[in-house]
């Protein structure tokens, strides 16, 4: 970027670099605000700590080296339980936040002891009815992006029946019959947020 003159909020000429990788040509000058900042390499991680980052001598590359970080922890167990390393199964990056959100894992070695029967819990929320704060999609999508399931169903694996207003009494009744518990809207909220029943 120094190089090449490139700052912030540049328009800059792209072009096709050998089979995939574009390439910047430069930016477009005059540029419209001719005292436009120069970019700086950040000094500290975008991680909520903020930690300080660091270039060993002799390396090109920049990191973050503080062992509290969570985008490193994060990193970490996402690169050793991700394919090309143990390939365990259901680890993808969205997983790998899931868990630290939840709480589940907080380095590489808890993902041996992760406590699957939470996690299974957390696959199954039916919602009936119509919510205030979600939409049908918008729920479904809500769920899911927890790594949990919004089956059209109820069954013995349900974590919960969230009820809205005018459910359908059929998954009611069924919930009733398997025990399953029923809850409002603001449990269903907690549900996102914790993985647990309130
Ligand atoms: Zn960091």
């Amino acid at each position: 970027m120094a190089l090449k003159d490139v700052r912030p909020g540049d328009v800059v000429v792209v072009r096709r670099a050998g089979d995939v990788i574009p390439e910047v040509v430069g930016p477009v000058l005059p540029r419209d605000d001719p005292d436009r900042a120069a970019w700086e390499f950040p000094t500290t991680c975008p991680c909520p700590r903020a930690s300080t980052l660091v270039r060993p001598d002799g390396e090109s590359d920049t990191r973050c080296v503080d062992p509290e970080c969570p985008f490193q922890r994060a990193g970490s167990i996402e690169h050793f339980a991700g394919r090309g390393s143990m390939d365990v199964e259901g680890f993808g990056e969205q997983r790998v936040r899931l868990f630290l959100d939840l709480g589940l894992v907080s380095d590489v070695a808890d993902i041996y002891s992760i406590d699957w029967d939470r996690l299974a819990a957390l696959r199954a929320v039916v919602v009936t009815g119509t919510l205030e704060g979600f939409s049908r999609d918008e729920a479904a999508s809500a769920i899911k992006a927890r790594g949990g399931k919004s089956p059209g169903s109820v069954s013995k694996k349900t974590l919960a029946v969230v009820v809205g207003a005018e459910p359908g009494a059929s998954k009611v009744t069924k919930a009733e019959e398997l025990g399953v518990p029923i809850v409002d809207e603001a449990a269903f909220v907690h549900i996102l947020e914790t993985g647990e029943l309130p």
